[in-house]
């Protein structure tokens, strides 16, 4: 558990390295402590090393471990960064913080429902498929516009970024580039993307959010 302290400090001086390296202000990075697989006591010594922001990818993985953390330390910020099914969107509502994986006007309409139902409006991201990937969730970078006009007007959703996972074994920069290029255009100001490989590139390119798992945590056996 020592580990994630130490593992924390060096991610911390290298996303300040790459801010700087980028001309920008440490401060509009912030990095998501991405806690899958790994358990409450992994999350606890992080949080005792001053990380308040996490990532969970499953809503039953994260019901189980985030309520009793929680009650001990409430200004934990919890996103869910992971596909979610419309059945599970009111659970998602009531233990997230943030929705970074909207994709699909289905789910535009679940969340907008769940967020009247439980009386908790979360900021949503939108997931953009930017490597048109047949087999990768979200939106194809065209789609956006319309659907951005569809969660907003249609559903009231509050949509206030992007998320994406770029193509394995490829070089992300031009896809990050991308991803900066249609956050400017439609004025969304979070841009979540960079993961433990290349998060440095996704903070040159622009991120506010580096979504980082294996390099504070270690690897992740499946559960
Ligand atoms: C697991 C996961 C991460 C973290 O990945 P690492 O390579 O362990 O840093 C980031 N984003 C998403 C969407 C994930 O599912």
């Amino acid at each position: 558990m020592n580990n994630i302290a130490a593992n924390l400090d060096v991610l911390r001086e290298h996303i300040k390295t790459a801010a700087r390296k980028a001309g920008r202000d440490t401060d509009t990075v912030r990095l998501v402590a991405v806690s899958k697989f790994h358990g409450g006591e992994a999350v606890e010594a992080a949080l005792q090393a001053g990380q308040r922001l996490f990532g969970e990818n499953r809503v039953q993985e994260a019901k189980g471990k985030f309520p009793p953390l929680r009650a001990a330390h409430p200004d934990i910020e919890l996103h869910l960064i992971g596909p979610l099914q419309t059945n599970k969107a009111e659970e998602a509502v009531k233990i997230f913080d943030v929705i970074e994986t909207l994709d699909r006007p289905e789910l535009a309409a679940a969340l907008s429902k769940a967020m009247r139902k439980t009386e908790r409006t979360l900021p949503c991201y939108i997931e953009i498929n930017i490597g048109d990937e047949a087999q990768k969730a979200g939106l194809k970078p065209e789609q956006l516009a319309d659907f951005l006009r569809l969660c907003r007007d249609e559903h009231g959703l509050i949509i206030t970024g992007l998320m994406c996972i770029p193509p394995q074994n490829e070089n992300p920069q031009p896809y990050f580039a991308r991803m900066k290029r249609l956050a400017d255009t439609h004025h969304l100001p979070h841009l979540s993307m960079g993961m433990s490989a290349d998060f440095e590139i996704a903070i040159e390119e622009g991120a506010t959010e580096v979504r980082v798992g294996t390099a504070i945590f270690g690897e992740r056996t499946k559960p």
